[in-house]
């Protein structure tokens, strides 16, 4: 998403560009880019010092970590950047910290590294169609959110239920005798 900085006018203007997918280099794992990046904004600039704020939009299509289903995600971030503009050469070289840029007054001003990592930021980590997805039935798959089956799932015991367990077996084992054979009897005498 490139801005030619001759072309950024004194005072406030609305400022919007669009770009695609693939030439904001957006890559993500657990789904793909489906729509183009829309920055909508404006332009402030004093001399040599230009703020740029705005929204950046897209959409991805993701799948649902719990019904393994596909759907449309939308990402919506705000950025604000701070342009200082230095000396008067034509070089596209920028300086970028944080939001925070030197360049070329003649330059060009690339916004796609910063709305790349504003977008990476707002990125589902366990992407879910709904807050109230109910999944796949864990014994025959089927979608728990358009009906139910008859399958009978094991609620998982707590700590403690399993700690019972454990003390309910070794109990029994020792009434049968089976708590592994005694030492003494273990000792073979030699000779
Ligand atoms: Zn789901
Ligand atoms: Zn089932």
């Amino acid at each position: 998403m490139l801005r030619e900085i001759v072309n950024i006018k004194e005072g406030i203007h609305d400022f919007c560009a669009t770009s695609t997918p693939g030439e904001m280099e957006l890559d993500y794992g657990n789904g793909l880019f489906t729509e183009p990046v829309i920055f909508k904004g404006t332009e402030n600039r004093k001399g040599d010092d230009i703020i740029i704020k705005g929204v950046v939009k897209t959409e991805i299509l993701v799948n649902c970590v719990r019904c393994l289903k596909d759907f449309r995600y939308s990402l919506c971030t705000k950025i604000q950047l701070y342009v200082k503009l230095v000396g008067g050469g034509s070089s596209c070289t920028v300086v970028w910290q944080d939001d925070y840029v030197r360049a070329q007054a003649y330059g060009t001003l690339d916004l796609s590294p910063r709305i790349r990592d504003a977008l990476i930021i707002e990125l589902p980590l366990k992407p879910l169609c709904s807050d109230d997805c109910r999944g796949l039935c864990p014994v025959c798959g089927m979608d728990l959110n358009k009906g139910t089956c008859n399958c009978t799932v094991k609620e998982p015991s707590s700590v403690w239920n399993t700690l019972e367990d454990l003390k309910g077996k070794n109990t029994a084992l020792k009434k049968e005798g089976k708590n592994g054979p005694s030492k003494e009897k273990n000792i073979k005498i030699a000779g």
